[in-house]
Formats: C-alpha cells, sequence, structure tokens
C-alpha cells in the first residue's frame, strides 16, 4: 500500500514517523501545488492520503462519499481510495481533538469554553465541545466575540488555542492573558511544535491541566491508518505513540552549579539516549567568536548573559537535545521559557566542596556558598526534577533515565 501526506509545505511533518509506527504501509509526503491537485487526486498512484492545509476542502468536489463527520465539518483530512477507483473523504482530526481532549482530563458540559481562532481545527474542536454539551465561545480577531470583548467571558473554565500564535518559528507569544480568568481549569493547544507554547507554559505556572496538540496528531493518524489498512487498531497505541515521540523529541536541560558535572552528565546520558550533546558554554563561545573569560572581561556578566539568552532562545526551539548549560542560566527568568517550551528540566546537586573553579570566572571570583544560596531558590524555580550527582556517575545517569 502506497499511502502519504498531501499539502504544500510538509518538510516539518512528523506524519511519516508517526504512521512508520501505525502500519507496514509506505508513507509519502505529496507537496502540490493547486493548479496538480486535480491530476493528482485522479491519477496519483496512492491508496489513501492524509490531507493538510490548504487543500482539506479543495479535495472535497473529487470525493464520491464523505463519511458524517466530514460533511458536518465541511473538510477531509483523509482519503481512502476504494477498489473502484473512487474516493471516499474522512474526518479523523475530529476523533484526534475528542481523544486529545480526554487525555487532558477536562470535563467541559455546561462550562464556558473559549476557543480561539475560527479555521478549520476551530471548526472541529467546536463540533466535539458542542456535542460534549460545552458552552462554547468562537473568539476571533474579526468576529462578535473578539480579543477585546475577552472581559465578558472571564467566566471560562476551558481555553482551546486553535490558532497558529505562538508555533514554531514564531514562540515566545501568547494570545491571551490567562491571569484574566479566574475559574479557569484548563488549556489546550492544538499547536505541538513547539511542546509547550507560550500559553502552555503561562498555564503550567498558574497549575492548570495542559495539554498540547501531539496527542490529537497522534490519535487523528491512528484513525487515517485504520481507513488505510481496513483494521482496527486499539487506542493503547496512540499512547504508545506519544509517549516514544516524546521521548525522541524532548531536550533534556541539565542546570546546576558551575562544576556540578552537567557536562559529564550530558555526553553520557546522550550516548545511552542517542541524542545530540549541546554544551551552551560553546554555543556561547562560537557566537561571541572569543573565550568566555574573554568575554567577561570585554562586555562584563552583563553582555555574557545577553549572547547566553540569545544561544538559549535558539537551542530551546530545537528538538531531541541534551543542553548542558553555563551554570548562571537561571538568573534570567526570560530563560525559562526557551529551555521548558521543549525540554525537561533537570537540576544537578553537588555538594559545595566538590564544585572545581578553575577557568570558571565568577567561581573564582565569588564565594561558592553565597552563590549557591542566591541561585539555589532559581535553581528549584526551573527545574521539572532535581537529582543529586553526589554518587558515581552510573548512579545519575540511572536516576535521570528513571525519570525518563
Ligand atoms: P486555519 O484554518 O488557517 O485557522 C487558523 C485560525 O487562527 C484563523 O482562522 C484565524 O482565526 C486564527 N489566526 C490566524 N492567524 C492569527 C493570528 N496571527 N492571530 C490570531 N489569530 C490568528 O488553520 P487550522 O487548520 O485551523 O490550524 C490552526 C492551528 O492548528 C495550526 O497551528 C495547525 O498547525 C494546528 N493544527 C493541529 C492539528 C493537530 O493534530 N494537532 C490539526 C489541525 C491543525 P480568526 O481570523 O477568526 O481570528
Amino acid at each position: 500500500m502506497n499511502c502519504g501526506l498531501l499539502g504544500r509545505k510538509l518538510s516539518h511533518s512528523y506524519s511519516p514517523r508517526i504512521h512508520s509506527y501505525l502500519g507496514s504501509y509506505t508513507y509519502h509526503l505529496f507537496e502540490k501545488e493547486p493548479e496538480q491537485l486535480e491530476d493528482f487526486l485522479k491519477n496519483g498512484a496512492f491508496s489513501g492520503l492524509n490531507v493538510t492545509i490548504p487543500y482539506k476542502k479543495a479535495v472535497i468536489p473529487y470525493c464520491s462519499e464523505l463519511t458524517a463527520i466530514a460533511a458536518k465539518l465541511g473538510a477531509v483530512n483523509t482519503l481512502v481510495k476504494r477498489t473502484d477507483g473512487t474516493l471516499l473523504g474522512h474526518n479523523s482530526d475530529y476523533f484526534g481533538f475528542q481523544t486529545m481532549l480526554n487525555k487532558c482530563g477536562v470535563t467541559v458540559a455546561e462550562k464556558k469554553v473559549l476557543v480561539l481562532g475560527s479555521g478549520g481545527a476551530s471548526a472541529t474542536a467546536v463540533c466535539v465541545l458542542e456535542e460534549l454539551g460545552a458552552k462554547v465561545i468562537v473568539i476571533s480577531r474579526s468576529g462578535e466575540n473578539h480579543y477585546g470583548s475577552l472581559h465578558l467571558h472571564t467566566d471560562a473554565a476551558v481555553i482551546v488555542n486553535a490558532t497558529p500564535v505562538g508555533m514554531y518559528p514564531d514562540v515566545g507569544v501568547s494570545p491571551v492573558d490567562l491571569r484574566h480568568f479566574p475559574n479557569l481549569e484548563a488549556v489546550l493547544d492544538i499547536i505541538y511544535n513547539p511542546s509547550r507554547t507560550q500559553l502552555l507554559l503561562d498555564a503550567e505556572q498558574l497549575g492548570l491541566k495542559t495539554e498540547n496538540g501531539l496527542y490529537m496528531l497522534v490519535a487523528q493518524a491512528k484513525e487515517s491508518a485504520e481507513l488505510f489498512s481496513g483494521h482496527p487498531i486499539p487506542n493503547a497505541k496512540v499512547d504508545e505513540i506519544h509517549g516514544l515521540l516524546r521521548r525522541e523529541m524532548e531536550n533534556i536541560v541539565l542546570i546546576g552549579m558551575p562544576g556540578c558535572g552537567k557536562s559529564t552528565v550530558a555526553k553520557a546520558l546522550g550516548a545511552l539516549e542517542h541524542k545530540k550533546v549541546i554544551d551552551a558554554d560553546d554555543e556561547i563561545i562560537t557566537a561571541a567568536g572569543m573565550s568566555i573569560p574573554s568575554i567577561f572581561s570585554k562586555f562584563g556578566e552583563d553582555g555574557f548573559r545577553k549572547v547566553e539568552t540569545q544561544v538559549l532562545a535558539r537551542l530551546g526551539t530545537q528538538s531531541g537535545l541534551i543542553i548542558a548549560t553555563g551554570g548562571g542560566c537561571v538568573t534570567r527568568a526570560q530563560n525559562y521559557s526557551h529551555l521548558h517550551q521543549n525540554g525537561t528540566i533537570i537540576y544537578l546537586t553537588r555538594q559545595l566542596e566538590k564544585l572545581p573553579t578553575s577557568g570558571r570566572p565568577l567561581s573564582q571570583q565569588a564565594d561558592l556558598s553565597e552563590m549557591f544560596q542566591c541561585r539555589n531558590p532559581l535553581y528549584e524555580s526551573f527545574a521539572d526534577y532535581t537529582i543529586s550527582n553526589d554518587g558515581t556517575l552510573e548512579d545519575t545517569i540511572a536516576h535521570i533515565r528513571r525519570i525518563l
């Protein structure tokens, strides 16, 4: 079987990877311009397709039949070529969003839910939410309910982002300020790159339930794969694939005092986890074109921190890395979002008397114990996990891998 994804720009798609876990069919990326669409749909060598932006509506006239949900949503993201050569159009995003909502563990019946954006993904979310009895309000830049009238909806219990705001590469921006919604229980963002958009980072800080769009992406693929192959696939497969992808994609970020062992642990962990290891200090040296002591003597600590933040902002948007940070990266609050958007942050602790100081400008000048008093609360506020590195390297690595 020859399946694939039809769209216009697909180079960043996760779908081939997801489908490789779902079935034994081949899965290609079919990048087509609008004028190529008709010929491809009529004569292309495929047995099943996923369809993405901008063709989810454009493929409908080529379908002999639509499933009820595809007809209701007026959008098709799955095409199956039947034995007589005709096309069946389906929309598996409905199942995808439904599954994502379940995973988030929030109930929506009788609750006010704001859905941001009024495009295709919004229509799917609205359909699922209304069927579950939610009181849905669509917030659109040009609609009756817009970003200027959010004060009328501060009683919302759930917010769903169905806009591209915050998506890679334009990270670090959020469509709404969550502090204005005191009744909020959960925030869902159907974006999956970065893994935590600014909206989800803000929601996490407020202690809310959160879910990104990766689960939806995997779930919709699972339902499409069932149609391609004609065989049911257990829902547990969605969990399994989601877990595998998260482990592959999530950065592991090591923070801690200078000399606590971040670089050594990163190298050993990288070899075992088959992840690329990046030492942030090496990246800073490359970016500045000089050694770290030279950056300090020429531009001071502030100059160094500025370069460090630029480097972490760049590294943080990448996936599947192990990043050993410099000891002082926690002194700039904005570095948290850069590092956590795609990363699990691990604070490595080590007894102060074991910390070396040579070649470390700040460690040599300052009293290490004073530095620790100052930084420890910052490390703790950045950390998802705190792990002692006072034992052997093997112990530390085993502990981190247990967490992962
Ligand atoms: P779409 O049809 O283009 O709709 C996006 C909507 O977002 C627009 O209709 C617009 O609504 C709003 N919007 C666009 N730019 C905006 C901006 N700069 N500021 C505020 N609002 C803006 O796209 P879509 O297919 O619905 O996809 C939306 C997002 O969902 C994308 O990030 C896509 O990657 C993601 N997605 C994820 C999955 C998944 O499986 N996880 C599936 C489908 C889509 P208004 O004009 O009404 O404001």
